[in-house]
């Protein structure tokens, strides 16, 4: 076995370990392979392995691997900073879900498009849980004011809601993080709010997801821990700059 398919394994059981702690069946728990900087053959590799689920933050990286990618069954999401200018790529190149909707600018926009091409598009709401102004996402407190902007277009179908946790080597500083997504989710469902479905919480990386999972997560996203340390920091990838 080569190393990307050795270190999916442990990923997969320190899955299973986290949800058999948490008292919860693994199989609400999928993986997404975060993908930035990784080549469509190492990609392919993890998809052979079974995990059909990736996720990327760059159009251009998009763009790039889709015809190498093109015949392999897997399901692709766009977890990164999505300009409004580029959301014709987001629909030319396969994206099913924008994990990362986080203003109403953004969701006008795709809605324009969605409708003319007259498709649907799932979306989570990307919300900032740390704080920390090097990253995207809408506030706690203004995220159900967006979510009931965004229920009013028909072509938008809220699925969930996604974090990106605290920098923090020490999982218990990022625990907050998570408890803040599930509570704003429980707060959603409760509001009971046409068109708006948050089963979804996409939160965990490779440094935290048995945290996330204890948490509620339904989705762990995983880079770095399946494909290697990448060349560029991740501000490169999370800031605005970017
Ligand atoms: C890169 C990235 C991940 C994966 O992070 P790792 O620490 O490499 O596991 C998860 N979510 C988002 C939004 C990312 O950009």
């Amino acid at each position: 076995m080569n190393d990307i398919n050795q270190h999916i394994q442990l990923i997969k059981s320190r899955i299973e370990s986290a949800c058999h702690k948490a008292k919860r069946n693994s199989s609400e728990v999928r993986l997404l392979l975060a993908t930035k900087t990784v080549s469509p053959e190492n990609i392919k590799i993890a998809i052979a392995s079974g995990e059909t689920l990736i996720g990327e933050n760059k159009i251009q990286e998009l763009k790039e691997k889709f015809e190498d990618l093109q015949r392999i069954p897997h399901e692709k999401h766009f977890i990164g900073h999505l300009q409004t200018n580029k959301i014709k790529d987001i629909l030319k190149y396969g994206v099913t879900c924008v994990q990362s909707l986080d203003r109403i600018e953004l969701a006008e926009k795709l809605h324009q498009r969605l409708s003319v091409e007259k498709k649907q598009l799932d979306v989570f709401i990307q919300v900032n849980t740390s704080a920390e102004e090097s990253k995207f996402g809408v506030t706690p407190e203004q995220a159900i004011e967006l979510i009931k902007s965004v229920a009013k277009f028909d072509t938008l179908k809220i699925k969930g809601l996604m974090t990106i946790g605290l920098f923090s080597a020490e999982t218990e500083k990022v625990r907050p993080c998570f408890k803040i997504l599930k509570n704003l989710q429980q707060e959603i469902i409760a509001q009971n709010i046409p068109n708006v479905d948050v089963q979804e919480l996409s939160m965990g990386m490779s440094g935290d997801l048995e945290t996330a999972i204890e948490e509620g997560a339904t989705i762990v996203r995983v880079g770095t821990a399946i494909f290697g340390q990448r060349i560029y920091p991740d501000s490169y990838y999370w800031n605005e700059q970017a």
